[in-house]
């Protein structure tokens, strides 16, 4: 008898973020996708914050962090993200649009992943308090006090608990 298959499940923080539409409910809906997922628990997600758009105009954003368990392969949760964005309307009509969804990967456990597609952990994740600050949520003392005074003068509110907490 051979040895039994290991399942291996590693732990990923996907950020939402949404800026037209219902966002909340878009984000609502995005979580319950994720653990809908194949392969994939949904773990933890953080409280429901909402930030002012960075480099971009229009409405304020919805933002949160979502910490799933995915046996997937990084580019098929990438692709999986994507199918969820297409779902909810989005449209790149240019960069940094308005975006009724975004779905980023952030962290993959500790791995470090340099693929045309994707770079993790995600490239931009220190400058930005939407992503900082409940990702800090899930995973306390990971970000440092130097890291978190960094993006302290954008402005954000953290708008408490909410739908997408399982
Ligand atoms: P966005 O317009 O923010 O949705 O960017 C999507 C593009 O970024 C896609 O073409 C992805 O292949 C690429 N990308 C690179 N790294 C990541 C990542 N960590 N998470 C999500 N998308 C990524």
């Amino acid at each position: 008898m051979g040895a039994s298959p290991v399942s291996v499940a590693s732990p990923v923080w996907i950020g939402l973020g949404a800026n037209l539409g219902d966002a909340p409910a878009a984000l609502a809906a995005a979580v319950q996708a994720l653990g809908a997922l194949p392969g994939t628990q949904l773990q933890r997600c953080s409280r429901l914050y909402r930030s002012a758009p960075v480099d971009a105009g229009g409405p304020d954003y919805y933002n949160a962090v979502a910490e799933l368990h995915t046996g997937l392969a990084p580019l098929a949760l990438l692709q999986a993200l994507q199918a969820i964005e297409q779902a909810a309307g989005r449209e790149r009509p240019y960069r940094n649009a308005p975006r009724t969804l975004d779905l980023d990967v952030l962290l993959w456990d500790e791995e470090r992943i340099d693929l045309p597609q994707l770079t993790v952990p995600h490239p931009r994740l220190y400058e930005r308090a939407f992503v900082l600050l409940p990702l800090a949520e899930l995973r306390p003392g990971w970000a440092s006090a130097a890291q978190l005074q960094a993006v302290a003068a954008q402005r954000i509110e953290c708008l408490g608990a909410w739908d997408g907490l399982a």
